[in-house]
């Protein structure tokens, strides 16, 4: 039977958490029911995810947008959730409340603890996280090849007003921002700690620069995408690889889908609306990253200024509503860059 060779045989996604691996649930049934343009089942997906939300707890190390990729693709997620093990049961974290130990307000699941006890143990064992990862996909099989941007410990850190200290404020880990003050207060500013010195994990500048595509899903744009692109050398890999780079835009009629995008976009002064977030990225031709960007429906209006600013635009639906609408999303992506 003849056939032809797909011209989209390796994408790389630049993912963060539950917005990225939600996109990546839809590429992958996109490209196996065939609806990406130039795309198949036999698509190479390569993910860089964000490791910047990481940290040790407990004594263990949490990678948490890793996680919800592998276990979103590998059918293991709570899908409720959006986070963590399926039929999840927490009796571990009981049990440390029952001893007062801190902090309580991070919750860690039975499962869940599982998947970090392997991890902590590789890792002391002296693997680096790349291989750590892919020893945990082993049982999980996500169908793509998941890289952590980095191996080395880079973390997030919010500064916020802090009346109690001498200078007005204090530096909290991104988890303790979002997850006990649920990111209610000003983010005063976004500190990468141990960004300048990390280094991308093996594999991951070659996979941006031998894709056929580079994909921005519709990630955090400061603590996931953000963060992923400040590693030395993965910027400069985006703006100078041969294949387009698209983007598909989390801000839709001007606010988060989900999320904390808000204080963050406002914290590093970005406009919180998708034209705000595609300016910020910036078009490849002037030294930005992108060359297409999605924008909703809702935020047509928008594509103008986009295209002005040299970046390809187009507004279609981009809620990600179940894995049929996420793959027409995908279709519309892919096209917008023509490949
Ligand atoms: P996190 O690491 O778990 O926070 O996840 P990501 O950084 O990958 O994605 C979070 C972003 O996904 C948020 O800024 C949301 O606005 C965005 N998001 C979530 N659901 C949707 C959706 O259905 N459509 C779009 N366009 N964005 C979404
Ligand atoms: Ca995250």
């Amino acid at each position: 039977m003849p056939s032809s060779a797909p011209t989209l045989r390796r994408i790389t996604v630049l993912s963060g958490g539950v917005g990225g691996a939600r996109f990546l649930q839809g590429l992958l049934h996109g490209l196996r029911s065939g609806v990406v343009p130039g795309g198949s089942a036999d698509t190479e997906v390569t993910v860089v995810a964000n490791t910047a939300d990481d940290w040790w707890i407990h004594g263990l190390k949490v990678c948490p947008d890793l996680d919800t990729v592998m276990y979103t693709l590998g059918d293991g997620i709570d899908v409720e959730r959006g986070w963590g093990r399926r039929e999840e049961t927490w009796s571990a974290k009981t049990e440390l409340e029952a001893y007062g130990v801190e902090p309580t307000w991070f919750g860690l699941g039975d499962r869940d603890i599982a998947t970090h006890l392997v991890r902590t143990q590789m890792l002391e064992a002296g693997f680096p996280l790349s291989q750590v990862t892919e020893a945990l996909c082993r049982r999980w099989q996500p169908g793509v090849r998941l890289l952590p941007m980095s191996d080395d410990r880079v973390e997030t850190h919010i500064a916020v007003a802090d009346p109690d200290s001498a200078s007005g404020r204090k530096v909290i880990h991104f988890q303790e921002y979002w997850v006990r003050l649920r990111a209610e207060v000003p983010a005063e500013a976004v500190l990468v700690v141990g960004q300048e010195s990390a280094t991308p994990a093996p594999g991951v500048l070659e996979a941006i620069a031998g894709a056929d595509l580079v994909v921005l899903p519709p990630s955090n744009p400061v603590v996931s995408v953000g963060t992923i692109l400040g590693v030395p050398g993965i910027r400069e890999a985006v703006r100078s690889t041969a294949a387009p780079v698209v983007g598909v835009s989390p801000i839709v009629r001007d606010a988060p889908v989900h999320g904390m995008a808000r204080q963050l976009l406002t914290s590093i002064g970005v406009e919180v609306s998708a034209s705000g977030v595609g300016v910020h990225y910036g078009a490849r031709s002037a030294g930005g990253v992108l060359d297409g960007w999605l924008v909703d429906a809702g935020d047509a209006g928008q594509v103008a200024r986009l295209e002005e600013a040299g970046i390809r635009s187009r507004a279609v639906p981009l809620m990600m509503t179940d894995p049929d609408a996420t793959a027409a999303m995908v279709a519309e992506a892919v096209t917008l860059v023509g490949t």
